[in-house]
Formats: C-alpha cells, structure tokens, sequence
C-alpha cells in the first residue's frame, strides 16, 4: 500500500469513530433522544428480544424505572447497581400489570425481576387489616421446591420489608395446622409449592379470594416434577372475575385491579406453553440470550486464508447461494464498497449497507434486500447493528471482527426464530488478537476448529495475558 492510499485509510478510520459519535451510542443519550434505532442496539446489546404486542421499553437503569422511591432505595441497599437485562424487560411489563414469560438462564436475577412489580401492585392496595386478612394474600409466587421457596423469600423480604409487606412460605415440612396458622395472621405475600399449597385450600387451612396476582416461578422444572396439576388446582383457586379482556388491543384500565400471571423459566418445554396458553392473558414472551454462546441452530465454518484469496472465496460461496439470501460482513466501509462493486461487475444481485451512506440510501437498500431484489448484502457493522435485518441463510465474515461479541451479533442474524443458518467466517493471521476467544466459541458450540487455529499460539491464551505484544492490525493491508 502506498503512502496515499494509507493516508485515505487513516482518513476513513478517523471518518468512521466521527461517524459514530454523531449518532451517539445510547448509553450517552438521555430517554427523550431515544431513536428506534438506540432502542433496538440496546435490546441487542442485553440480548433482550421480545414476542407480543404493545410492549414498553426496557428501563436502561434503575433511576428511569417507574418504581417507588422507597423500593428504589432498597435496590440501592441490596447493592443491585444496574438491572440484569431480565430485569430490564420484565421490570416494565410487571409495573403495567401484563402477564409476562420470561425465559432467562439461572442466576439471571429472575426473582427481582417479578418481586419488585409485585410489591409495587401490592404497595397499590389497601393495608391489610383485620378485616380482610381472613381473605388470604394478595399476591402468591409458586415455587418447585422447599429449599427455592426459601431462596425466594429472603429476595423478597430484602424489598418487602420497606413497604411493611408481609410475606409467608408454605412448604413442606411444617405442620399444615402451622401453616394455617400463619396464614390466618395476615400476610400479603406465599411463596409455596404447588401441592402443599393446594392442600392447604382443599382442607380450608387457606384461600385466596382476593388474590389476583401469581407468579409461577421455574415453571419449566414444576412441569418436569409432575406438578401441572396442582398448579393448576391453585390457579382455579383464584377470583376469576378480574381476568384481562381477551382482546389484546383493548386498553387496560389503570386503576382497575386485573389477575396478572407471570411464569419464569430457564426454558419452554410444551408444559410450559401449555399452562400459559390456558392461564395467560395476551402475554408478552421476554427471552434473554446468553451472550457470546451462539444459537445451536447456526452451523458456523471457520476457513484460514489469506487476505487476498478473500474475494475468491467469497464468490465461491455465494455461488451456492442459489435464491437464498446472504449478508457478507466487512470491517470497513470502503472494504465493503470494493467487495460490493466487485461482485455486482460479476452478476451477483447485491447491495451495500454502511455508515458511508445517507439514511436514505441506507433505507433503501435494506428495503430492497428485504423484498429480495438484491440477495446478498455486504454491510459493516455500523449499519447491521440495530438494524432489523430479515431472517437470512447464510452470513459470511469477510473480515473477522475484533472483538467476540461482533462475531455473535453478526451471525445471529441466521438462525432466527427456529430457523437453521450458516456461518462462515474468514480468518487471517492479522486477527490473532481474537483467535482465543473464537476458538473458546467455536469449542463451546461443537464447531470444528480449523487445524491452523488451534495450532496458533494466539488460540492457546487469551490476548495480553501472556506477552503484551504490539497490534499488529495496524499494518492491515488489504488484497483485491
Ligand atoms: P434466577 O432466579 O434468575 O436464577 P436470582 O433471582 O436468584 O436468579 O438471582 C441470582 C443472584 O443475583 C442473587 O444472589 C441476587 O441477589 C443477585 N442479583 C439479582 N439481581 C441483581 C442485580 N441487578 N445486581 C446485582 N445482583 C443481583
Ligand atoms: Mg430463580
């Protein structure tokens, strides 16, 4: 490369940061300048992704969450200084009464994410009193197991203590005359399992005649323990006639009072689906990803090779193709202008996406990819994140990206909603700095690993760790 043509690189480099910081990332905007398009980078970011209708936006921190001041200061207290992204999604929906699913792994947060709605509608309440205590709690939370009970009960306590709510497990156990006992006390609050609960209402020992909000908490394991049933059985137990209208477009009535069900679950077994569909009003489905593990349905290839034989092998793929449709990422803009042109001089019916582009242009050319006049679109990631690119079969790196969670987001554009996809990636010497995090995915998802990368040293030990050698991305040239 010659000094002009470095020059113009450094140029582009320094056009693509500028770029970027005038549409700024969303961690510097406040709500109000919130685009569509901040929103959808930050639900990517969180790995947060949604299925219903009418759903509110995720709260970004605690401060723009419309939670009590009291309950915002014991979050405080608990030392919760962001909001898991479960909590992000499910936090909103809880505080507006909707029956929400959320799908999130195990130490995810899950139990503050349904608590603090759940004293919020709770805090809505008159006090309890003699007077009503005898109609039993307000709200219950049914659990798989004694010992998670438990586990939920000291969450809920760390929040429930400052609204002077009350809460009761009933498990396992404990006499049920003991049971009976405590729950004639008052409380605002059970947390049990499923059967010792119903027990409790078969023999009178309980009832809930004005509680209209549960929580099924690890749904997934209730429905593998057998407990569907009973599950069941308490549900027909409650007040039926605050159910939501089944019409979903139809408004809630703020201060009126509707059963809201809420189910967690690490996943969806048919069970699960089946319960919510009985039992559910117009739910919303939260699923939190794991970051940086790909979806089982990609099938990712790795191909060592060299800068220059990209183009070559790009045409390869693409020739495959058939009427499928492709995006091709590359790392930079006018890469992907090279890659674009190159491949329209050939035939292929392709169009480019990049931060280069007017919002118009941009626009267009998403369009036209969607509506399939052009099936391959070669786009950086300026413009490919956060933007709502349709299902595709097959997304090929042409550069690897330089950081792991670029890797993921990019391919996780196949692969969606059920669907299978493919992957294949390019990979040179030049992107050694992320070698080992590439081959701890590719590991982690059974892909095979190709020869040269797991004989390379940079794939052995993660980068820095061992030598702190110099970038060497620097010196980057590009073949044609
Ligand atoms: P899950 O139900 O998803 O398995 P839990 O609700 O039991 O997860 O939470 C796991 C742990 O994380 C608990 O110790 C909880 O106190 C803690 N935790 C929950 N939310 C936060 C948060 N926003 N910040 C820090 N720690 C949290
Ligand atoms: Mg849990």
């Amino acid at each position: 490369m010659d000094r002009r043509e470095q020059k113009k690189l450094a140029a582009t480099d320094l056009y693509e940061k500028f770029d970027m910081r005038v549409d700024r990332h969303w961690s510097e905007k406040n709500l109000e300048e919130m685009t569509e398009r901040d929103w959808r980078i930050f639900r990517e970011d969180f790995n947060i992704s949604y299925k219903g209708s009418r759903i509110p936006q995720p709260m970004r921190s605690w401060a723009e969450s419309k939670l009590a001041p009291e309950l915002l200061r014991a979050v405080e207290r608990a030392g919760y200084k962001t909001p898991s992204p479960i909590q992000m999604a499910a936090v909103p929906l809880g505080l507006q009464q909707r029956d929400v699913i959320g799908v999130a792994e195990t130490g995810s947060g899950k139990t503050a994410a349904f608590v603090l709605p759940m004293l919020t509608y709770i805090s809505r309440l008159s006090p309890m009193t003699e007077e009503n205590e005898a109609e039993g709690p307000y709200a219950i939370v049914l659990v798989p197991t004694r010992e998670l009970a438990l586990q939920i009960e000291v969450e809920a306590v760390k929040f429930a203590c400052y609204l002077g709510i009350k809460v009761v497990s009933i498990v396992g156990g404990q006499s049920i005359e003991e049971h009976g006992f405590r729950l004639m006390q008052g409380c605002e609050v059970v947390i049990a399992t499923p059967g010792r609960l119903l027990d409790c209402l078969e023999r009178r020992y309980a009832v809930l005649n004005q509680c209209n909000y549960v929580v099924l908490d690890e749904a997934d394991r209730m429905i593998d323990m057998g407990l569907e049933r009973q599950v069941a059985g308490v549900l027909d137990a409650m007040p039926s006639t605050n159910l939501k209208p089944e019409n979903e477009d139809e408004d809630l009535d703020e201060k009126r009072i509707y059963r809201t069900t809420c189910m967690f679950s690490a996943t969806m077994p048919s069970g699960v689906e089946r319960l919510a569909r009985k039992y559910l009003r117009n739910p919303v489905v939260v699923n939190i990803g794991t970051a940086g593990k790909a979806t089982d349905l990609i099938t990712q290839h790795v191909i060592m090779l060299k800068e220059n034989s990209k183009m070559f092998r790009l045409k390869q793929l693409l020739g495959e193709l058939g009427d499928k449709t492709a995006i091709v990422f590359c790392n930079k803009r006018n890469v992907a202008d090279v890659v674009a042109k190159a491949l329209d001089k050939e035939g292929y019916r392709v169009t480019a996406l990049h931060g280069g582009m007017s919002q118009e242009q941009r626009e267009t050319s998403l369009e036209s990819f969607k509506t399939k006049r052009y099936n391959v679109l070669v786009a950086t990631d300026v413009a490919g994140r956060g933007i709502d690119v349709p299902d595709v079969s097959h997304v090929i790196n042409h550069d690897m990206p330089e950081k792991i969670e670029a890797y993921t987001h990019r391919i996780g554009r196949t692969g969606r909603a059920g669907k299978t996809g493919v992957a294949t990636t390019f990979l040179t010497l030049h992107d050694a700095e992320v070698f080992y995090d590439l081959r701890q995915v590719l590991v982690q998802s059974k892909s095979r690993v190709p020869p040269e990368l797991a004989r390379h040293e940079a794939s052995k030990f993660k980068s820095g760790s061992v030598l702190d050698r110099p970038s060497r991305r620097k010196d980057r040239a590009y073949g044609h």
